[in-house]
């Protein structure tokens, strides 16, 4: 068995256990591998696998992966610039970090001259203090959704979030809060939190999605 076949062994054991303790099915949380600076070689031989969505975290690495691998579906999870947009939008199936009114509207201008419909997922940060990470303070989710606009060429998905590794209250304060979100919308959104030393603690929670880069391929380049 390879390496990676016997880290998603023993990540899919995890995941069962950490659903089992709190009384959740598997088959609720997905498992994201992220890739960013694994090369190539590591995503084909997850494509075979059976994994097919990667999450990346610099548009140039992505679009490059994706021009490469057609099979993927390369997901943006890192922070996204307007002057990059265009070739976030092109080059991959979904932006997680959708974290601003001003991105926003770029990317529905976008993609209606594109004539392209991708998932977004808003980034939050409940504790103010990942600005380098990227995310919205709590207030200012309500102007990026009045900027959105329900535009249908931008499903809204869920909400995605890197809490503070030491806060360890931040996964069920986010579950929180996508419980207030989800009523106010009047629709489900997915939850994506939680990566290879917290997955655990994120899942009890209720996430939807786990992102997992190191424990599934081992150190980045
Ligand atoms: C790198 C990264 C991950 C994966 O982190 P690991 O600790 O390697 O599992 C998940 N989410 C985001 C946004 C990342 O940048």
């Amino acid at each position: 068995m390879s390496d990676l076949h016997s880290r998603v062994q023993s990540l899919n054991a995890r995941i069962q256990a950490a659903c089992a303790r709190c009384g959740r099915s598997p088959e609720s949380v997905e498992l994201l591998p992220v890739s960013k600076f694994q090369p190539q070689t590591q995503i084909q031989e997850a494509l075979l696998l059976g994994f097919r969505r990667f999450g990346e975290n610099y548009v140039q690495e992505g679009t490059a992966k994706a021009a490469a691998i057609p099979d993927a579906d390369f997901i943006l999870i890192g922070p996204l610039q307007r002057n990059k947009a265009k070739q976030a939008l092109l080059h991959f199936q979904e932006i997680m970090s959708v974290d601003r009114p001003e991105l926003v509207l770029r990317l529905r201008n976008l993609a209606r001259e594109l004539s392209l419909t991708r998932k977004i997922w808003i980034q939050v940060d409940l504790w103010n203090e990942s600005t380098k990470l990227g995310g919205c303070a709590p207030n200012d989710l309500p102007s990026i959704l009045e900027a959105w606009e329900k535009d249908p060429s931008l499903p809204l998905e869920g909400l995605m979030a890197i809490p503070p590794p030491e806060h360890n209250t931040a996964f069920t304060e986010l579950a929180d809060f996508r419980e207030v979100w989800q009523q106010r919308l009047g629709k489900p959104l997915r939850l994506s939190m939680g990566m290879s030393g917290d997955l655990e603690a994120a899942i009890c929670a209720g996430s939807d999605q786990v992102r997992i880069g190191t424990a599934l391929f081992g150190d980045r380049c």
